[in-house]
Protein backbone atom coordinates (compact mmCIF):
# COMPACT_ATOMS: atom_id res chain seq x y z
CA UNK A 1 0.00 0.00 0.00
CA UNK A 2 1.29 2.96 -0.75
CA UNK A 3 2.14 6.04 1.58
CA UNK A 4 -1.36 7.72 1.70
CA UNK A 5 0.20 11.40 3.08
CA UNK A 6 -2.04 14.08 1.05
CA UNK A 7 1.36 16.36 1.40
CA UNK A 8 3.28 13.99 -0.81
CA UNK A 9 1.24 12.53 -3.73
CA UNK A 10 2.46 10.44 -5.47
CA UNK A 11 3.67 11.72 -9.29
CA UNK A 12 3.31 8.93 -11.23
CA UNK A 13 0.62 7.06 -9.33
CA UNK A 14 -1.71 10.53 -10.26
CA UNK A 15 -0.02 10.07 -13.86
CA UNK A 16 -0.79 6.29 -13.86
CA UNK A 17 -4.48 7.17 -12.99
CA UNK A 18 -5.45 9.60 -15.36
CA UNK A 19 -4.23 7.47 -17.76
CA UNK A 20 -6.35 4.58 -16.57
CA UNK A 21 -9.51 6.91 -16.41
CA UNK A 22 -8.55 8.17 -19.97
CA UNK A 23 -8.19 4.48 -21.27
CA UNK A 24 -11.58 3.78 -19.29
CA UNK A 25 -13.23 6.25 -20.64
CA UNK A 26 -11.88 5.46 -24.42
CA UNK A 27 -13.19 1.92 -24.28
CA UNK A 28 -16.28 2.66 -22.18
CA UNK A 29 -17.56 4.88 -25.22
CA UNK A 30 -18.23 7.65 -22.64
CA UNK A 31 -15.62 10.10 -24.20
CA UNK A 32 -17.14 13.70 -23.34
CA UNK A 33 -17.09 15.05 -26.62
CA UNK A 34 -18.56 11.89 -28.24
CA UNK A 35 -21.64 11.52 -25.56
CA UNK A 36 -24.11 14.17 -27.57
CA UNK A 37 -27.73 13.25 -27.73
CA UNK A 38 -29.74 14.65 -30.36
CA UNK A 39 -34.01 14.72 -30.21
CA UNK A 40 -35.85 16.55 -33.10
CA UNK A 41 -33.56 18.56 -34.23
CA UNK A 42 -32.02 19.67 -30.59
CA UNK A 43 -28.36 18.26 -29.50
CA UNK A 44 -27.54 18.21 -26.05
CA UNK A 45 -22.97 18.77 -25.95
CA UNK A 46 -21.24 20.12 -23.10
CA UNK A 47 -20.78 23.44 -23.08
CA UNK A 48 -17.28 24.40 -23.90
CA UNK A 49 -17.32 27.96 -24.31
CA UNK A 50 -15.04 30.21 -22.79
CA UNK A 51 -17.46 31.27 -20.37
CA UNK A 52 -19.24 28.14 -19.38
CA UNK A 53 -19.29 27.18 -16.02
CA UNK A 54 -16.39 25.26 -14.70
CA UNK A 55 -16.51 21.48 -14.20
CA UNK A 56 -16.22 20.59 -10.63
CA UNK A 57 -14.80 17.50 -8.98
CA UNK A 58 -15.83 15.91 -5.76
CA UNK A 59 -15.35 13.21 -3.63
CA UNK A 60 -17.84 11.31 -0.98
CA UNK A 61 -17.46 8.80 1.24
CA UNK A 62 -19.50 5.82 0.25
CA UNK A 63 -18.24 3.50 3.66
CA UNK A 64 -21.61 2.50 4.87
CA UNK A 65 -21.82 1.55 8.69
CA UNK A 66 -23.46 -1.36 10.44
CA UNK A 67 -26.80 -0.08 9.32
CA UNK A 68 -26.00 -0.09 6.20
CA UNK A 69 -26.56 3.59 5.99
CA UNK A 70 -23.78 5.77 3.42
CA UNK A 71 -21.30 8.27 5.38
CA UNK A 72 -22.21 10.34 2.89
CA UNK A 73 -19.09 13.05 3.71
CA UNK A 74 -17.92 14.97 0.66
CA UNK A 75 -14.75 16.84 -0.07
CA UNK A 76 -15.37 20.83 -1.21
CA UNK A 77 -15.69 21.19 -4.99
CA UNK A 78 -12.73 22.06 -7.12
CA UNK A 79 -11.97 22.68 -10.31
CA UNK A 80 -8.93 20.44 -9.71
CA UNK A 81 -9.69 16.68 -10.04
CA UNK A 82 -6.02 16.58 -8.31
CA UNK A 83 -6.83 18.54 -5.30
CA UNK A 84 -10.64 17.12 -4.71
CA UNK A 85 -8.70 13.94 -4.93
CA UNK A 86 -6.67 14.89 -1.24
CA UNK A 87 -9.56 14.99 0.52
CA UNK A 88 -9.93 11.40 1.17
CA UNK A 89 -7.12 11.37 2.75
CA UNK A 90 -7.87 14.00 5.29
CA UNK A 91 -11.11 12.16 5.64
CA UNK A 92 -9.71 9.18 6.62
CA UNK A 93 -7.39 11.06 9.22
CA UNK A 94 -10.91 11.54 11.42
CA UNK A 95 -12.09 8.07 10.39
CA UNK A 96 -9.84 5.55 9.51
CA UNK A 97 -11.73 3.12 9.06
CA UNK A 98 -13.54 4.45 6.05
CA UNK A 99 -12.16 3.45 2.79
CA UNK A 100 -14.98 3.46 0.22
CA UNK A 101 -15.16 6.69 -2.09
CA UNK A 102 -16.81 8.04 -5.55
CA UNK A 103 -15.98 10.49 -7.40
CA UNK A 104 -18.44 13.32 -8.62
CA UNK A 105 -18.11 14.81 -11.72
CA UNK A 106 -19.87 18.45 -12.28
CA UNK A 107 -20.42 19.45 -15.84
CA UNK A 108 -22.09 22.27 -17.99
CA UNK A 109 -23.79 20.54 -20.89
CA UNK A 110 -26.17 23.21 -23.47
CA UNK A 111 -28.93 22.51 -25.76
CA UNK A 112 -28.61 23.40 -29.61
CA UNK A 113 -30.48 23.64 -32.38
CA UNK A 114 -29.09 21.45 -35.18
CA UNK A 115 -26.36 19.17 -35.32
CA UNK A 116 -22.93 21.22 -33.56
CA UNK A 117 -19.99 20.66 -35.62
ZN1 LIG B 1 -16.82 8.70 5.70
Amino acid sequence: MEDPSPDHPPAEALERLIGELVDYFARSGSDVMRSRHRFFGWTITPNTEPDAPPTLHLFRCTTEDEQGNPCGAESPESEMFEVAQKWPFEHMKEVPEHTGYEQVLRRPWGMVRGDPV
